[in-house]
C-alpha cells in the first residue's frame, strides 16, 4: 500500500478523499492556490505546498507544479478527485512516466471515453445502444445539417470533449441548427479548447440513469448499482438518488451493457457510465472516468467506501468482495449545495461563511469544506457542500432529507437550500414521477419560497 499520497484537488472532494486517507493510515499532501491557504483541505493534510495563483489554469491545472509536489514530497501516487485534471489523459501518463501512481485508469482508457463522441463509436461495436446520431463528429456545418436532417429533430449538438452540460444546444429545426451550432462551437472553444462537435437526437424527457463501476486489474469489472440523476437545472445535477426506481429487468440489462461497456476499453479503477432512459429504452451518452460527485449515495446503500477501492485498486490489489457479496440496504438521497441566488438566475454569490450549523445524526452525511469565517472564493465552482442521507427505504430518506434541509443554517452568503428544499417537497418528486425537464418544468413554484433572512 502507498505510504503518501498527493490530492490534486481542492474543496470537499479533497478533504473527502484526506478522510479515507488518514482511516488508511496513508499520509497526505495537500495542493493549494495562493487564495486557497486557509482552505479546509490544508488544514487536515499532514503536508502542503502551494502550487500557483488562483486561476486554475496557473495552479489545479499546472501539471509541471502540481508533478514537483508529488516528487519534492515523496508522494507515490496522485488522486486527481474530480473536474480540474481527473479527466486529462496527458496528466495521467505524466504521472505513470514520472514514476507516480495515477488513481484513476490508465491514459489510455481516459482518451478512449474522454472524448464522446468516439466513446460512442466503441459503444456502437461493443452492441451497445447509444442515442441516434452521428457517425464520430461532424466536419462542418453543411454536413451538420445533412446528419441533422437525416436523424430527424429535434437534435441536441454536443462538443466531444464536452462536461458540465457546457457545449451543449437544441435545434427543433434547420434554421434553429445554424444558430445552434455556432453557439456550441464557440462556448466548446472558450471551455474546453476544442470544438469538435457531434449530434445525438434529442430524447424527450428521459431520465438519468448511471452505473457505478469498480474494475481491478485483474479483470474483475462490478457493478455496485445505479443513480436516478434526473433532477437537473441546464443539463446539470441538483439532486441525485440511489438506487433509481427502474425496473428490475432494464436494470439488469442496463448493468450488463456497463461491464461491456467497461470491458471495452479494459478498464481499471473506479468509473461511471451514464444512460439516459425513455420507456424501456435506454442509451449511452457517456463514461466518467474518475470519481463523480454522486458517489456517496451508492456508498451510503452499500457500505463501501469508493475512494478506499480506488486506491486499492491503484495499489495493485485484488478487489476483496465479488458481485453477489455487494447487498443493497435501503435508499440515499444527495442534496448539492450551492453558493448561488436561484431567485437571481441561479447567480453564484461567493462571500465569507458566518455561522453554519450542521445537521447530523443517524443516516446523515455532510461533505463539505465550509467552517466559520471561511471566505468562499469566487474562482471556482460554487458547490460548498453535499447533503447526503440514508433511510431505509425512499420516503423514509425524503423525509430525512427535508428535516435535514430545515435544520441546515449557512449565513454570510446566498444558498440553494430553500430552493432543493422545494424540490423534496413536490408531489411528483416524492411519487417519483419526474424527469430530465423537472427542474425546467416547475421552476415557477420551486422558486415560490419565503426568503430566510
Ligand atoms: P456533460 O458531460 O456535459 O454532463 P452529458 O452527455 O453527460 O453531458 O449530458 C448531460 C445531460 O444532458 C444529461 O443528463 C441529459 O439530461 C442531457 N442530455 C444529454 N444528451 C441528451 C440527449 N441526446 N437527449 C436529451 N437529453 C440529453
Amino acid at each position: 500500500m502507498f505510504q503518501k499520497i498527493l490530492i490534486a484537488n481542492r474543496g470537499e472532494i479533497a478533504v473527502r478523499i484526506i478522510r479515507t486517507c488518514k482511516y488508511m493510515g496513508i499520509e497526505t499532501v495537500a495542493i493549494y492556490s495562493e487564495v486557497d491557504k486557509l482552505s479546509l483541505h490544508v488544514q487536515l493534510a499532514d503536508e502542503s505546498i502551494c502550487v500557483g495563483a488562483a486561476k486554475s489554469n496557473e495552479s489545479y491545472l499546472n501539471m509541471e507544479n502540481i508533478i514537483t509536489a508529488a516528487i519534492a514530497s515523496g508522494a507515490e501516487a496522485i488522486h486527481p478527485g474530480f473536474g480540474f485534471l481527473s479527466e486529462n489523459a496527458e496528466f495521467a501518463q505524466l504521472c505513470v512516466d514520472c514514476g507516480i501512481n495515477f488513481i484513476g485508469p490508465n491514459s489510455n482508457a481516459i482518451s478512449k471515453m474522454g472524448n464522446k463522441s468516439k466513446a460512442r463509436d466503441i459503444m456502437i461495436k461493443a452492441s451497445i445502444p447509444v442515442v441516434p446520431g452521428s457517425i464520430g463528429s461532424v466536419k462542418n456545418l453543411d454536413e451538420a445539417i445533412k446528419i441533422a436532417n437525416e436523424i430527424g429533430f429535434p437534435i441536441l449538438i454536443k462538443a466531444s470533449a464536452g462536461g458540465g452540460g457546457r457545449g451543449m444546444r437544441i435545434a427543433f429545426n434547420t434554421s434553429e441548427f445554424m444558430t445552434a451550432y455556432e453557439t456550441a462551437k464557440t462556448e466548446a472553444l472558450n471551455a474546453f479548447g476544442d470544438d469538435t462537435m457531434y449530434l445525438e437526437k434529442y430524447i424527450i424527457n428521459p431520465k438519468h440513469i448511471e452505473f457505478q463501476m469498480l474494475c481491478d486489474k485483474y479483470g474483475n469489472v462490478l457493478h455496485l448499482g445505479e443513480r436516478d440523476c434526473s433532477i437537473q437545472r441546464r443539463n446539470q445535477k441538483v439532486i441525485e438518488e440511489a438506487p433509481s426506481l427502474i425496473q428490475e429487468d432494464l436494470r439488469d440489462k442496463m448493468a450488463k451493457a456497463a461491464i461491456k461497456a467497461c470491458k471495452s476499453v479494459n478498464y481499471v479503477n473506479a468509473g461511471t457510465v451514464e444512460f439516459l432512459v425513455s420507456g424501456n429504452d435506454f442509451y449511452f451518452i457517456e463514461m466518467n472516468t474518475r470519481i463523480q460527485v454522486e458517489h456517496p449515495i451508492t456508498e451510503m446503500i452499500f457500505g463501501i467506501d469508493i475512494i478506499k477501492e480506488q486506491i486499492k485498486i491503484a495499489a495493485g490489489e485484488k478487489l476483496s468482495f465479488n458481485q453477489e457479496d455487494i447487498k443493497l440496504n435501503g435508499h440515499s438521497i444527495e442534496c448539492r449545495l450551492n453558493a448561488e441566488n436561484p431567485k437571481q438566475k441561479f447567480r453564484p454569490c461567493p462571500g465569507k461563511i458566518k455561522l453554519i450549523h450542521i445537521p447530523s445524526g443517524n443516516g446523515i452525511r455532510f461533505d463539505s469544506f465550509i467552517y466559520p469565517d471561511y471566505e468562499i472564493q469566487p474562482y471556482y465552482d460554487s458547490m460548498i457542500g453535499k447533503v447526503i442521507v440514508h433511510g431505509e427505504n425512499r420516503t423514509e430518506a425524503i423525509k430525512k432529507m427535508r428535516a435535514t434541509l430545515e435544520e441546515l443554517v449557512v449565513e454570510g452568503i446566498d444558498t440553494n437550500q430553500s430552493f432543493l428544499y422545494m424540490i423534496l417537497n413536490d408531489p411528483d418528486y416524492i411519487k417519483g414521477t419526474f424527469d430530465t425537464s423537472f427542474v425546467e418544468k416547475k421552476i415557477d413554484s420551486l422558486l415560490e419560497y419565503e426568503e430566510y433572512e
